[in-house]
């Protein structure tokens, strides 16, 4: 049972805007206002929806960030929280273990294509793709090959925000300003079917990609190269997804080549695509590594994790190096409160949330596909429950509008003065709505999206910039 809680907070200082402005520092701030900055505020939730500082109700388009899959205010979800935090909220995994972590990996690897069978939990994306390129490195010294350690990437990627998961981010506005490891990553073109080579076939577009990754491999040598990170669908490069058979190609490369494939699911596992891991369900491909976050809580807790298939632990375990240590761990490595929400989770998704996503899908594809109608709208594309608008100065040369006129904001903005929050991506808007999402609460957001967007294109009009 979920009890409410006796305790009584402090009353804050002054509000929440003002506080934020005094004594927080945002994610991705500018220089310019940073530490001075409020954001909209969000104070609940319930299903599809939240509601504003204002108390207005919201349709939540992207899930908080691709993540909040079952909905918001999952009764069966808080009480499990509540529940395991009482009965123990946590252990050190340095020495000790817990149950749910061991069922939890138990579950995950019962999804997971080939061999992949174990799992080290981590505390959200980032720390997922940053222990999988550690075992990487770590993998190549015990084996002995120290040469081996370059990894491969591609432009409108996205892999967190720590140093090396970092390194591999793909788009400019991501590096200008940042340090990254340039020496360790190799880059290669972004497999965006929108963007390919005028007059060009999307099979000769996947075609001119696999050259592209097989020619790098032959220069640089194999020798060199450790790991291919990449996302089944690039999300926050615009919900890229790429040509038909190039996955599996880039994948039979790196099988050849000794060069290890690092899935990362962050955003498309846990039912975005309406399966569990969507590498091998949907894209035929089976990794040797694929790293998880997001919606393995539905967003309830920071757990993450990589899933690392048996042939790696079992090279390691007969190397010649046996005392070599992966001095890799985290203190929430393994959290009880996270693996035992994402347990029930896990029930929920298998009960009956998979089936709704893989039956909505294609409604939730199609309607959206109409507001390419709107001549701001240069395409709209998409896979199973994440989708991207994006837009166009010109539908002639699909050239994008400049930056300056911050498109996305401007729709998120209208938008969400109608009663829907997107997220804005610089020209682009992107959908990726909790997985519970009915025919009629797609009928809505896709209304409120097409108004919001015919509103900016008006004021382009008017500001005479478009
Ligand atoms: N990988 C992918 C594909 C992501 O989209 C993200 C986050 N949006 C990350 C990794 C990083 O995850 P986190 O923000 O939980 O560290």
């Amino acid at each position: 049972a979920v009890r409410d809680s006796s305790f009584e907070r402090q009353a804050p200082e002054a509000d929440a805007e003002e506080l934020a402005r005094r004594h927080l520092v945002q994610p991705w701030p500018y220089a310019g206002s940073i530490g001075s900055e409020a954001r909209g505020l969000i104070g609940s939730g319930d299903g599809i929806y939240v509601t504003d500082g204002e108390g207005r109700r919201l349709i939540d388009g992207p899930a908080g960030m691709w993540c909040v899959n079952a909905g918001h205010r999952r009764e069966e979800l808080a009480g499990v929280m509540y529940e395991q935090a009482m009965r123990l909220s946590y252990n050190t995994p340095w020495y000790t273990m817990n149950e749910p972590s061991a069922v939890l990996a138990e579950r995950i690897a019962a999804h997971a294509p080939g061999d992949l069978s174990h799992v080290f939990f981590t505390t959200g994306g980032s720390s997922a793709v940053e222990s999988a390129l550690r075992f990487m490195q770590f993998y190549n010294n015990v084996r002995g090959w120290p040469e081996k350690k370059l990894l491969l990437s591609r432009g409108g990627a996205y892999h967190g925000s720590t140093y090396l998961s970092a390194s591999l981010n793909g788009r400019p506005r991501d590096r200008d300003w940042m340090d990254v490891a340039d020496g360790l990553v190799v880059k290669l073109s972004s497999p965006d079917p929108f963007r390919r080579p005028e007059g060009m076939t999307v099979e000769a577009f996947a075609d001119q990609l696999v050259d592209e990754f097989a020619e790098t491999v032959a220069r640089i040598g194999a020798d060199k190269i450790g790991a291919f990170v990449g996302e089944p669908v690039q999300a926050s490069g615009g919900v890229i997804v790429p040509p038909p058979g190039y996955l599996p190609r880039i994948r039979e490369i790196c099988r050849d080549n000794d060069i290890l494939y690092v899935s990362d699911e962050v955003v498309t596992g846990f039912g975005r695509l309406g399966e569990i891991f969507a590498s091998q369900d949907v894209f035929g491909i089976d990794p040797d590594i694929i790293t998880f976050a997001k919606g393995v809580t539905s967003g309830y807790f920071p757990l993450g994790g990589m899933l690392v298939s048996e042939r790696l632990l079992a090279d390691l375990r007969r190397s010649n190096h046996p005392d070599a240590m992966y001095a890799h761990g985290l203190t929430y490595t393994s959290h009880p409160v996270g693996c035992a929400v994402a347990l029930a989770n896990l029930d929920l998704l298998e009960g009956g949330i998979l089936d709704h996503a893989r039956a909505v899908a294609p409604y939730f594809q199609e309607r959206l596909k109409t507001l390419e109608e709107l001549p701001l709208v240069g395409e709209v594309r998409g896979v199973g429950l994440m989708a991207c608008v994006e837009c166009v100065a010109d539908r002639e040369s699909n050239d994008p509008l400049k930056l300056d006129y911050e498109v996305g904001k401007r729709i998120d903005a209208h938008c969400h003065s109608l009663g829907l929050l997107v997220r804005p991506l610089i020209h682009m808007c992107v959908m990726s709505p909790p997985l519970i999402i009915s025919r009629s609460q797609i009928d809505d957001m896709v209304a409120i999206l097409r108004e919001g967007i015919s509103r900016t294109m008006d004021d382009l009009a008017t500001e005479g910039v478009w």
